[in-house]
């Protein structure tokens, strides 16, 4: 195999949820051009015509499954029809995820458990459920974030904390997984990257993170899916437990 080889992903089977919408369509159209067919989970079945769209136009299968990652039936759900459709699952990348920015002296409990249930418990119902079905070979890519290691200057106690969650959640199951199962457990911890998420940002505020970011600019969705696939595949293949920061150097300043 030569090293450009060891990138592919042919014949494989990855689950990405959160895939109708920004970060979520990169990965999908990534994995589809290492390969791979693409099972694809959101709450919004209707717009992942599109991201299905894109992962046929790369030649492979697409499914998809309205998915609830808050709901553990509804991750049960999408990985029994990718194996009873498309045979097995070999990647899962646990992309949905939501932000709020609320000061801590207002924030509701249901506000805050909001965001823990999509981030953090959602990721860990869809790990099982892929857990109990994957084969020795495969592997889960939790998507974190920086501010699951850093702060940012907004409000963001929920989310951080369910990002610093996936951190540990991560370490967790490759130790459980790795020698037992033969399951990789990594994470990325994306630094900005433009999608309706930072939408939601006040105007301004992503511009003013710039001067702490060492490369000045926000990164490229294709460049955080072409570290995805870099953990997925045999290229990947000797890396477990870890967390893979892509922020263009801004958590060491
Ligand atoms: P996005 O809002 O475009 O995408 C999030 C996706 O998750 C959407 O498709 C949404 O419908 C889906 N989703 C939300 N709740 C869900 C649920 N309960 N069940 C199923 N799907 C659900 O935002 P994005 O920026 O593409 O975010 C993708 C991931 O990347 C998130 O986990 C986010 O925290 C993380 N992230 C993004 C950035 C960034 O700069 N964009 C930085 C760090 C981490």
């Amino acid at each position: 195999m030569t090293v450009t080889d060891m990138f592919r992903l042919d014949g494989k089977v990855v689950v990405v949820t959160g895939a109708s919408s920004g970060l979520g369509v990169a990965f999908a159209e990534a994995f589809a051009q290492a390969g791979a067919d693409v099972v694809l989970g959101a709450r919004r079945a209707d717009r992942l015509a599109e991201t299905a769209r894109l992962v046929e136009a790369a030649g492979r299968k697409a499914l998809v499954v309205q998915t609830d990652v808050s709901d553990p039936d509804s991750c049960t759900n999408i990985v029994a029809l990718a194996v009873e459709e498309l045979g097995h699952v070999d990647v899962l990348v646990n992309n949905a995820g939501i932000g709020t920015a609320v000061p801590s002296t207002r924030e509701t409990p249901e506000q805050f458990r909001g965001v823990v249930d999509v981030n953090l418990h959602g990721c860990y119902w869809m790990a099982q459920a892929c857990g109990r079905v994957m084969e020795p070979g495969s592997s889960i890519i939790n998507i974190s974030s920086v501010l699951g290691i850093t702060t940012a200057g907004l409000p963001q106690a929920a989310y951080a904390a369910s990002k610093a969650g996936l951190l540990g959640l991560t370490r967790d199951l490759a130790q459980q997984w790795t020698g037992r199962k033969g399951i990789r457990v990594n994470a990325i911890a994306p630094g900005f990257f433009d999608t309706e998420m930072t939408e939601q940002y006040p105007p301004g505020y992503l511009e003013s993170r710039e001067d702490r970011i060492p490369m000045s600019r926000k990164g490229d969705p294709a460049e955080l899916a072409a570290a995805a696939v870099f953990l997925a595949s045999p290229a990947g293949g000797y890396i477990t437990g870890q967390t893979l920061v892509v922020d263009g150097g801004m958590t060491i300043t």
